[in-house]
């Protein structure tokens, strides 16, 4: 990938349970388009907990994963000293709660000369972007992992070329949605625990709150999707683009 050929991040963030899996294989379609999910994950469930890929290996032993931490780090699919520290920086400085934070000091410092730690992780998270699209071929990655604090971090990097979707989905859906509890899928045996209206209302005031007011300190201006309604998961989409575009999906 070179500027001529450049590769795009569709980044997608908002709360859980706003249709963001649904959105992310929608795109998907697009033969330009790999859906990655909720890439975030790639590295603690994925090494170093090797839970399974989508395609049902277990992601140290996928093929695709394999190929592109090779190209991204010189490992070959076994855990390695990135996986590790991408983990603990997502356990201590890339939560929900760190997005104002980040996007606070990227807007001031883009090189982040002051925060090794966060300037590392970007970095880190760099590398795995553009590893993705030669090894997919596809020069879109859709990462719909949610959270605000990573692409805050990630969002002002040239290479990366990012649009972000902030994906809305009418509360009541979400409420709806997380009275009823959810299953992961069966390879992974847990399941995710209900919440009460309370408890989801104000995750999903506290969440889209600070993930505008971050999107905002970056210099983005309204960047929304809303998505209404409980069944389906998104009867309509009202898109609003984050900035002007450069490519097509
Ligand atoms: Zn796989």
């Amino acid at each position: 990938m070179n500027d001529s050929n450049p590769m795009h991040l569709l980044a997608v963030v908002g709360t859980m349970r706003s249709g963001s899996t649904l959105l992310d294989m929608l795109l998907g379609d697009a033969p330009t388009v790999f859906s990655g999910g909720e890439l975030r994950t790639i590295w603690e469930r994925g090494y170093l907990r090797d839970q399974p890929c989508s395609c049902g290996e277990p992601v140290q032993r996928c093929e695709f994963w394999s190929e592109v931490m090779a190209r991204a780090f010189g490992s070959a699919g076994q855990p390695d000293p990135a996986s590790c520290q991408v983990a603990e920086w997502q356990h201590t400085a890339l939560r929900q709660r760190h997005t104002r934070q980040i996007a606070r000091s990227v807007a001031t410092d883009p090189d982040l000369a002051d925060g090794p730690n966060l300037r590392d992780c970007r970095q880190t998270l760099l590398q795995l972007y553009q590893a993705i699209a030669p090894v997919s071929g596809r020069p879109w990655i859709v990462d719909s992992s949610k959270l605000g604090s990573d692409i805050s971090l990630v969002d002002l990097v040239p290479a990366l070329h990012t649009r972000v979707i902030h994906l809305i989905r009418d509360t009541r859906g979400v409420v709806h949605s997380w009275g009823r509890g959810h299953a992961t899928p069966s390879s992974l045996r847990s399941v995710i625990p209900s919440r009460g209206p309370r408890q989801s209302t104000l995750n999903w005031l506290r969440l889209n709150a600070s993930t505008g007011l971050a999107l905002r300190s970056l210099g983005r201006g309204r960047s929304a999707v809303s998505a209404t309604g409980t069944s389906p998961p998104i009867r309509s989409l009202n898109w609003v683009a984050s900035q002007p575009s450069s490519g097509s999906l």
